[in-house]
């Protein structure tokens, strides 16, 4: 890696360190080798052939397959002084001859072009006269026919890597399965073309499921812990997006709708306005999201359930670009899923297979008893086995442990068939909770045996254990009424032949959801600051007609409100301010801030490494705000910080703490060994001996070497002494 693409990502984009594998791909681009790349949305494509771009003397041309993709990459590349231009329909005759001679001219660094533009013969005799060193392909899967988006138009580019011979090829998307990977190597003929997969983890998504008992309601809860913060929301049909527009309108919310039965015209006004932070939250169909960069995404729920996991996983890639923290909620209901099964069956038997087989990988997302990350991982081909994400429902919440539900199911079912199997499970509850209402009186359910026997239970619960007795198969629902009907399973239990297991929480899931949610607080910044900032950024970017993102993200925002930059020099030190950006916008920002802090006698906070500065543990804790949580804590720990002064800035236990370290390292960071094997309490040789079992048993997985102790050493000292292993491995091995 030329020093020369560091300085590059520093000076003009702002950041201090790449993120994995953009270092070794851009080597590679830089040796005029091929590469596919394949990185989630939102991991970070675009550098990779961005810097190549800056560091080669000629041309890098782009491809992409949307006019408003194009228009806000170039425009993003301006803002940092990158020459950057594009050649399209939507520009004026003037326009399009004034970047056609920054082409020809060798003046523009990076050219943005449609995939039917790059062959047309004027394009070509223009390309001949400059040197083109790389030929970048965005959104590479719309050359396969086995993606999701396949485009006839770029089949055109197999053609068209012939007259490049010279040029290296990136191509690029964010679809990780195998067959579009080969397919994109073989159409581009990237002979010994390097794959680089990137893994498909987002840690800063935090990834929930709920059950969908009040839609309305949990979406009103849910948008209310986001004031001012960017968000969409799905949903199934464009009814769906109407009403519920229409409703969170009506509750003051700032929405828009979008979806295909709307004009172009206001189908891009909206999208305009939800760019340009004009409105906070757009509620869609799938329609929406190809074609929006939008890094400030806080949050996206799915009112309905999504058609795939493949569709999901982009769907909530769309939340926190930034890095920093965004929400994912899934609303999940069965009757959704009879809903989708409905539809499976009406196609024919090869479509009805896969369909199938789609359906249960989202099931089994959908109804994880363990991490969300290890299905939806699993799904793409990742193996995830770290023990907690610490970002998903499951690992921060954890599931109450299953209890003994069968009596309950008994008086469900025996309710089910008093009631003559002609009715849905709201009515059955009240009839089992002894309801008033009008509809159990007309039909004379209150005198039925079953009447008011269920009073023991709330609403909420009954909903909750009716929705597994269904999922369970003790029962069936009606697709077009509604109404229940037991099966011989659901007889096996009334007869007292089987027995029911399931989940009862005490208290509701959505409340769970602001506590989670509230991880955002955590980040600890100024949100005065935060707000002031904003406001002359939306200001700055209204003035020159481009999104505020364009102009800064939401991260560097947060970090001028954590460390008060009041220099040119400190300015520079934030994420995301390169020289060109720094020169442009600290008179507009620095004075705000320096009033801002002489008001309040606050002083800038020096953002440097941790060991740098003896500043108090708070500080430390803020400060790496933007990182995942293992990661600051495994940098904390290499500083030479202690596992129990850790322990306190964070407020964690030790088992904590040496379960971040042991993420930090099974991901590729050195770490020191420092106390890890004094804090182990087990007598030295024993020490010893389990290290040995390691050597014997290897250490992913840790009941081997349990077992190999006949149990003789707790997990929890394993998992200490696992974690001194694995930071010894690139030492001595010398025990
Ligand atoms: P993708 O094209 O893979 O969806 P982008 O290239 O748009 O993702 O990158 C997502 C965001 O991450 C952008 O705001 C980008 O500037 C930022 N980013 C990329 N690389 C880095 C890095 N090394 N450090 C910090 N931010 C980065
Ligand atoms: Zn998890």
């Amino acid at each position: 890696m030329p020093e020369q693409a560091r300085t590059i990502l520093k000076n003009v984009f702002g950041y201090d360190q790449f993120r994995p594998l953009q270092a070794q791909i851009i080597d590679h681009i830089l040796n005029r080798q091929d590469v596919l790349v394949v990185m989630p949305t939102g991991g970070g494509k675009s550098l990779c052939y961005q810097i190549p771009a800056l560091v080669f003397g000629g041309l890098t041309v782009v491809i992409s397959p949307l006019i408003s993709l194009m228009k806000d990459q170039v425009e993003q590349l301006r803002q940092l002084g990158v020459p950057a231009v594009m050649l399209n329909s939507s520009l004026s005759m003037d326009e399009y001859r004034r970047n056609r001679d920054l082409v020809a001219g060798n003046t523009a660094k990076l050219l943005y072009l449609a995939p039917e533009a790059l062959l047309k013969s004027n394009m070509l005799e223009l390309l001949s006269t400059v040197k083109v060193d790389c030929l970048a392909i965005d959104e590479a899967h719309c050359i396969s026919q086995w993606g999701h988006d396949f485009r006839p138009e770029y089949r055109q580019l197999i053609k068209a890597r012939a007259n490049f011979p010279h040029a290296a090829c990136a191509a690029l998307t964010a679809t990780a399965t195998p067959r579009v990977r080969q397919d994109i190597q073989n159409s581009l003929e990237m002979n010994g073309g390097k794959e680089f997969v990137a893994s498909f983890n987002r840690e800063n998504l935090f990834i929930q499921v709920a059950p969908k008992d009040n839609p309305l309601d949990q979406t009103l809860q849910f948008i209310d812990n986001f004031e001012n913060q960017s968000g969409i929301i799905y949903c199934h049909s464009r009814k769906q997006v109407e009403s519920l527009s229409d409703r969170l309108t009506r509750n003051g919310f700032s929405v828009k709708p979008y979806h295909a039965g709307l004009s172009d015209a206001e189908r891009s006004r909206n999208q305009e306005a939800f760019i340009r932070d004009d409105v906070q939250i757009i509620v869609a169909t799938i329609a929406f999201g190809m074609g929006i960069d939008k890094p400030n995404v806080r949050f996206v729920q799915h009112y309905d359930l999504p058609k795939n996991i493949e569709s999901y996983y982009q769907e909530i890639g769309r939340a926190g670009r930034d890095g920093l923290q965004a929400h994912c909620l899934l609303l999940f209901s069965y009757a959704d899923v009879q809903k989708i099964k409905y539809f499976i069956d009406q196609k024919d038997p090869a479509e009805k297979r896969i369909a199938n087989i789609h359906l249960t990988a989202l099931l089994r997302f959908a109804e994880s008893e363990v991490c969300r990350r290890m299905p939806l991982l699993h799904y793409f081909g990742e193996k995830y086995d770290t023990e907690k994400c610490h970002a998903c429902d499951i690992c921060e919440g954890g599931r109450p442990e299953k209890i003994d539900l069968t009596i309950a199911a008994q008086k469900f079912l025996s309710c089910v068939k008093r009631t003559g199997e002609r009715f849905g499970s709201n009515h059955i509850i009240d009839v089992l909770r002894g309801s008033k209402a009008k509809r159990v009186f007309q039909h004379r359910h209150e005198k039925l045996s079953t009447y008011g026997i269920g009073e023991d239970f709330s609403k909420k619960q009954w909903q909750q254990m009716a929705r597994q007795f269904l999922h369970k198969g003790l029962a069936e629902q009606d697709m077009e009424f509604g109404s229940i009907k037991l099966t011989w399973k659901g007889w096996d239990v009334l007869k007292g032949n089987l027995e029911v297991w399931g989940q009862l929480d005490p208290e509701q899931k959505v409340e769970k959801v602001v506590v989670a949610s509230q991880r955002n607080a955590d980040l600890n910044f100024n949100v005065e600051l935060f707000g002031m900032l904003r406001e002359k950024r939306k200001a700055l970017a209204d003035a020159s007609g481009v999104p505020p993102y364009v102009i800064f993200s939401d991260k560097t925002l947060v970090e001028m409100a954590t460390y008060f930059p009041q220099s040119r020099e400190t300015l520079l030190d934030i994420h995301g301010v390169g020289a060109v950006k720094c020169d442009k916008y600290a008179a507009s920002f620095i004075p705000i801030i320096e009033t801002f802090c002489r008001e309040r006698s606050f002083a800038e906070r020096p953002k440097k490494p941790y060991r740098a500065s003896p500043v108090n543990l708070r500080t430390v804790k803020n400060a790496q705000s933007g990182k995942p949580r293992h990661i600051h804590v495994g940098d904390i720990f290499n500083s030479g910080r202690s596992i129990e002064e850790i322990m306190d800035i964070f407020n964690i236990k030790q088992t904590t703490v040496i379960e971040h370290l042991n993420k930090y390292v099974i991901q590729g960071h050195k770490l020191r060994c420092g106390e890890i094997f004094t804090i182990s309490r087990l007598p030295e040789d024993q020490k010893k001996v389990v290290l040995k079992a390691f050597d014997k048993c290897g250490c992913e997985y840790l009941k081997p070497a349990f077992d190999a102790l006949n149990g003789a050493v707790s997990y929890d000292e394993l998992k200490i002494l696992r974690l001194y292993y694995l930071a010894n491995k690139g030492g001595s091995g010398d025990y």
